[in-house]
């Protein structure tokens, strides 16, 4: 099945660490929501599949009113086939939810909150520049369940300068003791020319400690295994039963379509990107034209996409999908190359699966780089 992303590229403030694409100058906010509407309509038949999940991101989506989300989700709902009971997500920030939003989203058919918190703790938030407090981190928890929204995700940052580990291992207790049945937790990365990468490079904040990343890593499997969570992928932890159904198709190769600007789309053959600009995107789309690249992919980037997204997740890369994927039989190749990884403990080879033990998940993007194919063994 497929799933429907949809970019919201508007913020309240400009958070230290984030290159996402995004504006804090929301005057193109209605022809934005008139754009999106109108590029659903363009797109309708990129997907040919059933869509089951929608996932309105960004950005930051909670800064709709009701009326613009209900143009969007009905535009969704006209031309596409989306299943009972889809998954609909709404990303949302502390400071946008109060209850009488909620009740709207509710009524929208919104039914799965992923809510920025990143941490309850004042002094980290400061420093990430985040437009929220550690009392309306705490209370929009609260309010979500109460208007009915079981389905919460929680984002938390670790790794960050003033997060010890004592501060990481209160900011998880609250979480878990919160009820939330999912959590993405991501180590704090420096990306090129962000707020932080400069506050880093003038020393006004100190750089990464990778140590101090991998200590708040182990207490983190530690804690979510502890409370009944499952590390379903990397960064992502959830209650059985309760997987982000959106990402997990991500991961496992199904088809998504991207709406609105800096959205990624993929149908198993290629990959296209809509423009990273508001006004440009509005623009075109005003004369009914997609502003996109696109990228066909060589049978080597589709077997690396998998080997790199199969291994961030707990059931790990599954030969027969692989050698399907790659057009021929390559998973002894790969053992081969694995060799090493598995005699360390880092990888775990299960009869047809390789995956990452705990400890190997830390380091998942440098091992998948090793397990890359390359033109002539592909
Ligand atoms: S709210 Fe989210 S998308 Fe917006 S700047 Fe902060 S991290 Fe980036």
């Amino acid at each position: 099945m497929a799933g429907i992303y949809i970019h919201i590229p508007f913020c309240r403030k400009a958070c230290n660490y984030c290159n996402f694409h995004f504006s804090t100058n929301h005057q193109l906010m209605n022809q934005m929501v008139d754009a999106i509407v109108h590029e659903i309509e363009i797109q309708q038949n990129y997907l040919t599949e059933p869509v089951e999940t929608l996932y309105l991101g960004g950005g930051t989506p909670s800064l709709l009113n009701r009326d613009q989300l209900r143009m969007i989700v009905e535009a969704v709902k006209k031309h596409f086939t989306l299943v009972a009971h889809a998954e609909i997500t709404l990303e949302a920030n502390p400071d946008d939810i109060h209850s009488q939003l909620l009740l709207d989203w509710v009524a929208l058919g919104i039914n799965r909150l992923s809510i920025g918190i990143q941490s309850f703790r004042n002094e980290d938030l400061q420093w990430m520049g985040r437009a929220h407090n550690a009392d309306q981190a705490l209370a929009c928890i609260g309010m979500a369940q109460a208007a009915g929204i079981e389905n919460i995700s929680i984002d938390l940052i670790y790794g960050g300068p003033s997060l010890s580990n004592a501060d990481w291992i209160k900011n998880l207790e609250i979480a878990i003791n919160s009820g939330v049945p999912h959590l993405s937790c991501y180590a704090l990365t420096v990306e090129p020319k962000t707020a932080l990468a400069h506050q880093i490079n003038k020393q006004q904040l100190p750089n990464i400690d990778t140590a101090h990343q991998a200590a708040h890593f182990t207490i983190l499997q530690e804690m979510t295994t502890a409370a009944g969570f499952e590390q379903y992928e990397i960064s992502n932890f959830s209650i059985p039963g309760k997987r982000s159904k959106h990402n997990s198709n991500y991961w496992s190769g199904q088809h998504y379509l991207g709406i609105g600007p800096a959205a990624h789309s993929f149908n198993g053959q290629s990959r296209q990107w809509n423009i990273s600009n508001n006004a440009l995107y509005i623009q075109s789309i005003a004369q009914s034209l997609v502003p996109f690249e696109i990228e066909y992919l060589t049978v080597v980037q589709q077997t690396n996409e998998y080997i790199m997204t199969a291994l961030r997740t707990q059931e790990g890369i599954d030969a027969n999908r692989l050698n399907t994927i790659a057009g021929k039989a390559i998973y002894t190749e790969l053992l081969n190359d694995a060799a090493h990884y598995i005699q360390d403990g880092l990888l775990v080879q299960n009869q047809e699966q390789l995956s990452l033990s705990p400890a190997g998940k830390f380091m998942a993007d440098g091992i998948a780089a090793h397990l890359f194919r390359e033109e002539e063994t592909v």
